[in-house]
């Protein structure tokens, strides 16, 4: 069952010299029980995109299409039910989690603060609710009585994970939580965020990173997004184990290989940058950067094809329709 559907959906930013086109015409669920791998290089589109669920601010605009959250629409929503929905059904932990916090006040009074918002009129129960969630993510119930800067980097993060999640939302949105941390802690992270699912805190996540490496971890299907499109869509393990689109491929290339000593290995970047979103060519936004470039390229946008079972790419090598 999907728990959220995209349809179509264009965000872009008012800017004075156009519209950035930073997510255009994306569509994609979300099922419960998964965790939904968004991944791409920085610029793609994926922060604009899961931040476009939670809260749309000027510049941003929401150009076209629908993101249906349990029945709602959430561009639609008025103001009063999306702060209605946000940390009980909808929550972000956002990618600079570590400075998320308020730091005038303590992790028990930001707790108590947002559960009163909605709704919570018994500050024992919640208090004792945070210091179970605290020991859940390996902190000591002391924290509660803390101010954010009272506690190191790595324990922030915890500590925001714990805040964004104390209300149990069904859908949590992990937008790049890991880029900042070392490898050891980064498998903490991974591992909380199983097991707040495995214990039903959430049902389902988000989680978006620039990281592919990462995803082959944690997601079940990713969606990999190029200059504010959808390049490719599937099961994790399809992905990949078979890229179909010329960019994930690059993507997959340019990541570390295992077992093979870092220095010695040669690591590919993907050559040239990204196309402009003020002014995108009509044809595959992969074009000026892509290895296997053909005339039609420039000219006609590439639809997405169905290449294995729910596994999808966007790529004129690809026939289909695109032919
Ligand atoms: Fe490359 Fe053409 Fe495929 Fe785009 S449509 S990824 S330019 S081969
Ligand atoms: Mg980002």
């Amino acid at each position: 069952m999907s728990l959220l559907t995209v349809d179509n959906l264009k965000i872009y930013y008012a800017t004075p010299r156009g519209h950035v086109k930073a997510v255009d015409g994306v569509s994609f669920d979300v099922r419960e029980g998964e965790v939904f791998g968004i991944a791409g290089e920085s610029g793609c589109g994926k922060s604009t995109l899961v931040h476009s669920l939670i809260l749309r601010k000027p510049p941003m605009v929401h150009m076209g299409g629908k993101a249906i959250f349990k029945g709602m629409d959430l561009m639609t929503m008025d103001e009063r039910e999306s702060r209605r929905i946000r940390y009980t059904e909808l929550s972000i932990i956002p990618q600079y989690a570590m400075n998320a916090l308020n730091p005038t006040k303590k992790i028990k009074d930001i707790v108590w603060d947002l559960a009163r918002e909605h709704g919570h009129t018994d500050r024992g129960e919640l208090e004792k609710l945070l210091r179970e969630r605290l020991a859940m993510v390996k902190l000591s119930p002391k924290v509660a009585d803390m101010y954010p800067v009272e506690l190191s980097g790595g324990m922030r993060q915890r500590a925001t994970m714990v805040v964004s999640t104390l209300l149990n939302p069904d859908l949590l949105i992990a937008d790049e939580v890991t880029s900042a941390l070392d490898v050891t802690t980064q498998r903490v992270v991974i591992e909380l965020l199983h097991h707040f699912m495995e214990v039903g805190i959430v049902k389902s996540i988000i989680f978006v990173t620039h990281d592919l490496a990462l995803l082959d971890k944690i997601a079940d299907r990713v969606m990999i997004l190029y200059a504010g499109k959808v390049a490719e869509i599937g099961p994790t393990e399809e992905i990949i184990s078979s890229p179909a689109h010329p960019y994930t491929r690059l993507l997959l290339d340019s990541l570390p290989k295992m077992g093979v000593q870092y220095r010695r290995q040669k690591l590919k970047g993907i050559p040239g940058y990204p196309v402009s979103l003020l002014n995108p060519p009509k044809g595959c936004r992969f074009y000026t950067r892509c290895p296997n470039v053909m005339d039609r390229c420039g000219e006609l946008e590439p639809k997405l094809v169905e290449v294995g079972p729910g596994h999808y790419a966007a790529c004129h090598l690809l026939g289909g329709e695109n032919q």
